[in-house]
């Protein structure tokens, strides 16, 4: 079954196409678990229970799953010295990312796996998400909404208000999910594909 996840001009997008719901290798969450440290083997656990056996010898990170073994190379580059900060490259272009995303069993850049950004989609509902991702390359932190921000710590006081306008606006995309969700069950119960 082909999933639909909203309708733009007419054109269905389908969810397995969806960046937000695809599995997702970031190299913050690498790094802060202690992943990409030298000959660390780590194991890692997505919600939909995919388990990953990492290995990293730099300045590669093997991906296992089962009999599946991808290697994925990690450079470092310093936006703000002295943080540094990992780029996972893609297998297939080599582009440097702050993530990779599972597609077929291949974690890929989000231009290579033909992924796209969910608020390209519902951004009718949720205006917020444009300021959110202008606000969040202001920090050089990942566009999408809710990935990770750098640490407070890290940054200059000016800065951390940039953080708590994302967070704040964050919150209200959650609300307006929550309107898109009842918007969408009303048409389908309407439709009849639901039960009223
Ligand atoms: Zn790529």
């Amino acid at each position: 079954m082909s999933a639909a996840f909203g309708t733009v001009r007419k054109v269905t997008y389908a969810a397995d196409r969806v960046l937000e719901f695809k599995e997702r290798l970031d190299g913050f969450a690498l790094l802060r678990a202690g992943a990409l440290t030298e000959g660390t083997i780590t194991h890692w656990r997505f919600d939909n229970g995919l388990l990953l056996r990492l290995r990293f010898h730099a300045p590669n990170l093997i991906v296992e799953h089962g009999s599946q073994r991808q290697q994925v190379a990690v450079s470092w580059y310093s936006p703000y010295p002295p943080i540094v900060r990992p780029h996972l490259h893609c297998p297939t272009c080599d582009r440097g990312c702050y993530a990779l995303y599972e597609v077929g069993g291949i974690f890929t850049c989000r231009i290579c796996g033909q992924l796209d950004y969910a608020c390209r989609h519902i951004n009718r509902h949720t205006p917020q998400l444009t300021r959110i991702a202008r606000l969040r390359r202001k920090l050089g932190a990942d566009p999408a909404p809710f990935s990770p921000l750098p640490p407070l710590s890290s940054l200059r006081p000016s800065r951390r208000t940039i953080v708590g306008q994302i967070l704040a606006l964050e919150r209200g995309v959650v609300t307006s999910m929550a309107n898109v969700a009842d918007d969408l069950e009303a048409r389908a119960k309407k439709s009849g594909m639901l039960r009223r």
